[in-house]
């Protein structure tokens, strides 16, 4: 077997690393007298109280360590390649792919196609196992690792083929029932596509679902993104308002028996839905604890309880209104999707702090076309273009999707600086919390 080795990037001060000056560019040969696979491999082997790791210098020199620590105390060791393996692409070409329907010129990494468990574990991506071996399943099993993000799409195998493009993707379900077997958590994603695994599809779907509770603890139904860029790709159209209905009702009703059953709505529609079908967003009761945030359910329910609680500690400690200060105009960019939300919320505010005048900017999509609403995928150029001749006020809020994670750069490479400099504003970058937005909107700019 070839040999694998990890080469340390950086050293966590104060760590147990640090104490046995380890260094950055030292490579990491074997822990318990184990090959380190990858990520995994590494924190099963570090769960010890007593580990041996050996370590090899720049000259070659190979040190051993024997460690004694707290069981689940980590070394401070940080890789090169924080997988400490090869990330696994994905072996589909579903009729859906949104990488597939990106422009071209965008930055390499972007067109990406991941299907890695590792990282379903490690940031909650979803995975189809199609190209998981059962030893791969059996190693989430040894490691308990939990929950797995599953990208179901249908439960009718001949389907699923279609869908992904590979004639596995059927058989690939039966892992499902071996992970349900062992007591693995589980999340489960449906892409809703027009015309393909809606209606009694997606009925037969949820409903074959339901056999892996209480393992699987959450579907959501999202509908598949569509860019205009599809040229030559399988012909989806936009679900209507009346279709968005439909969806909801099925949701609905296996939510009631789901709940009546097992005690969990288990099934859940994303903010789209609502939005498309002009109904009000849940209570957040019906979210089970918001299991499928990143997937866009439950986002502006939260949003708005988050936001509303805010405006209501605030009232019972500030029982008299602010004196009033002097008026602040504050600008809001976002999506189409959520900016008669927002507005909404902005309205509350100003009536309690009408010193404040709010205005809201529902940016439209012309990078990847008009059908793609949601915030995330808003791009700095779109915004330069749609805002460069707007009053803009003191201050631009924008929400922090639009930003590469950990990054001040949008989706198209453009900075937040040559943002600020082209609209000559400054730009307050807001969690997806509804606390810091109430925080953003009420801070007072001093300069
Ligand atoms: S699994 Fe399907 S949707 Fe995901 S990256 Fe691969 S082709 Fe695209």
């Amino acid at each position: 077997m070839q040999k694998k080795e990890h080469k340390i990037s950086h050293i966590v001060p104060g760590s147990i690393a640090m104490e046995l000056e380890i260094e950055p560019g030292d490579v990491l040969v074997s822990v318990n007298d184990t090959v380190i696979e990858d990520v995994f491999d590494y924190h099963y082997q570090l769960n010890e109280e007593y580990v041996t790791v050996v370590i090899r210098k720049p000259d070659g020199e190979e040190w051993e360590y024997e460690i004694e620590k707290e069981y689940d105390e980590d070394l401070g060791l940080e890789f090169e390649n924080g997988l400490m393996d090869a990330y696994r692409s994905c072996s589909n070409h579903c009729i859906f792919c949104f990488i597939d329907q990106m422009p071209p010129g965008m930055r390499e990494t972007l067109y990406f196609k991941d299907d890695d468990s590792r990282l379903s574990f490690l940031q909650g991506n979803y995975v189809t196992l199609t190209n998981m071996k059962d030893t791969d399943i059996e190693r989430i099993i040894t490691y308990k690792l939990a929950p797995i993000n599953i990208s179901v799409q249908t439960m009718n195998p001949k389907l699923r083929c279609e869908m992904l493009h590979n004639r596995f993707a059927g058989e690939a379900l039966k892992k499902m029932r071996r992970l349900y077997e062992a007591g693995i958590e589980m999340n489960g994603q449906i892409v809703l596509c027009k015309g393909v695994n809606d209606k009694e599809e997606l009925e037969r779907s949820i409903r074959e679902l339901t056999e892996y509770i209480p393992h699987m603890r959450s579907v959501s139904v999202v509908p598949a993104g569509l860019t205009k860029y599809r040229d030559g790709l399988y012909p989806l159209e936009l679900f209507t308002k009346q279709e968005a209905i439909e969806v909801l009702r099925t949701v609905h009703g296996w939510q009631a028996f789901c709940m009546e059953r097992f005690g969990t709505h288990f099934v859940h529609a994303s903010d789209e839905w609502y939005l498309m079908a002009e109904q009000e967003l849940p209570p957040e009761e019906s979210y089970d604890g918001y299991l499928q945030l990143e997937n866009g359910v439950g986002m502006l329910r939260l949003l708005i309880e988050e936001f509303e609680e805010a405006m209501r500690a605030d009232e019972e400690q500030n029982a008299d209104l602010y004196e009033i200060k002097e008026t602040e105009k504050i600008s809001i960019a976002t999506g189409k999707l959520a900016a008669p939300l927002i507005e909404r919320l902005a309205q509350q505010f100003m009536k309690r702090y009408p010193h404040k005048r709010i205005q809201v900017f529902p940016i439209r999509n012309e990078f990847f076309g008009e059908q793609i609403t949601v915030a995330g995928l808003l791009t700095g150029q779109d915004l330069q273009k749609q805002l460069q001749n707007e009053d803009l006020g003191s201050r631009l809020l924008l929400p922090c999707s639009l930003l590469r994670s950990g990054e001040e750069v949008f989706l198209d490479d453009m900075t937040l600086q040559e943002l600020k400099k082209a609209l000559q504003v400054k730009i307050v970058i807001v969690n997806s919390n509804g606390q810091d937005l109430f925080d953003a909107l009420l801070e007072q700019v001093t300069e």
